[in-house]
């Protein structure tokens, strides 16, 4: 470590030191083997250089290149605007943005622009200041980040639905939930949660094969579809459990929620292959207390409830008595 510390400090000089053409050189090489789309513009807004990167980026056509049909022989920048803005999503806050850019020479950017063919690129920009401080101009990089945001994406989606029912995962729930204690509390709406579990899960699995029980589940969550309101949340938080948040529900409108949830899955049986499945659930019911409480505090309240309708013989919802 200590050798090799040494030896890249072998190799690091002033810049310039080593002259203009050097500089010139390092520049080029720079600008030809960048990933990202360099433009510099001067002090006056006049496009000063750009790379190749930046032309294919944003599919630049040579008519805004073209530096004799200006008086001077520059390309200014308004022209290389103007092919940007129009194939930007937000042309508006892209010109709000880099307005304050050129206002404020010392500010660095970093944001990602949606474009209207459904690309997206990342943007960094930063002043470009001699040693006494003046300023000289500014540098942008522009970066196709379209795959990245595709793969984060999916990503995301992967770890937030459940792959068997599509529902919400565990952790989505519980971020979606808390989201909506938030709105509950903004608007005074009450906020009912409901724990719901299959009953003898274990011996539909035994009995039928697993790959019914899969079937059994999807059904379930289809029927519960049904029954809830477009904003109502449906999660799985385990194997056969589910935790369900009804917004703006008081505690009558979630029992009589709850009761359908249940009803509609005890019956008809459901048809898997050539089975009739009879499968029940049930669920234990807490309302959140939006002002004091937590997510997680209702959820326990609701799992104490669920434990109690299993004790007093399944198919059934029990109400937490608190809230
Ligand atoms: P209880 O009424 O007390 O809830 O009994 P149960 O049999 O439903 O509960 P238990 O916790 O003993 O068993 C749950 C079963 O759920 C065991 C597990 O194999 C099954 N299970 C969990 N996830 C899946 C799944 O994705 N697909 C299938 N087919 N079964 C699953
Ligand atoms: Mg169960
Ligand atoms: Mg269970």
């Amino acid at each position: 470590m200590a050798d090799l510390e040494l030896g890249l400090a072998g190799h690091i000089q002033a810049p310039g030191r080593r002259g203009p053409e050097f500089d010139r050189s390092l520049l080029r090489a720079i600008q030809e083997a960048s990933p990202d789309g360099i433009l510099v513009v001067d002090e006056q807004g006049v496009v000063v250089s750009y790379n190749q990167r930046f032309i294919e980026t944003w599919k630049i056509s040579i008519d805004h290149l073209d530096y004799h049909s200006s008086d001077d022989g520059t390309v200014p920048e308004d022209r290389l605007m103007h092919a940007a803005l129009a194939q930007l999503k937000d042309p508006d806050a892209f010109i709000k943005r880099v307005m304050e850019l050129y206002a404020t020479p010392s500010a660095r950017d970093h944001c990602e622009l949606e474009l209207k063919d459904g690309r997206v690129l990342e943007r960094h920009s930063v002043g470009l200041h001699n040693d006494l401080n003046r300023y000289l101009g500014r540098v942008w990089f522009f970066r196709d980040i379209t795959e990245r945001k595709r793969v984060e994406a999916a990503l995301r989606e992967l770890a937030w639905r459940d792959q068997l029912t599509g529902e919400m995962s565990r952790g989505h729930f519980l971020s979606c939930a808390s989201d909506e204690l938030a709105r509950a509390k903004r608007y005074r709406h009450p906020l009912a949660i409901l724990m719901i579990d299959l009953d003898h899960f274990k011996s539909i699995n035994d009995r039928y094969g697993h790959a019914a029980g899969d079937v059994v589940l999807v059904t379930v969550c289809q029927r519960w579809r049904d029954v809830l309101r477009e904003g109502d949340l449906l999660g799985r938080i385990g194997g056969e459990e589910f935790a369900i948040l009804l917004p703006n529900s008081d505690r009558e409108a979630t029992q009589k929620v709850a009761e359908r949830l249940r009803a509609c899955v005890a019956e008809p049986s459901i048809q898997v292959f050539d089975d009739e499945i009879a499968c029940t659930v049930s669920g234990g019911i807490a309302m959140v207390d939006v002002d004091q409480g937590s997510i997680d505090n209702a959820l326990s309240r609701a799992d104490d409830a669920l434990y109690r309708a299993k004790h007093k013989g399944r198919n059934r919802m029990e109400m937490d008595g608190a809230g």
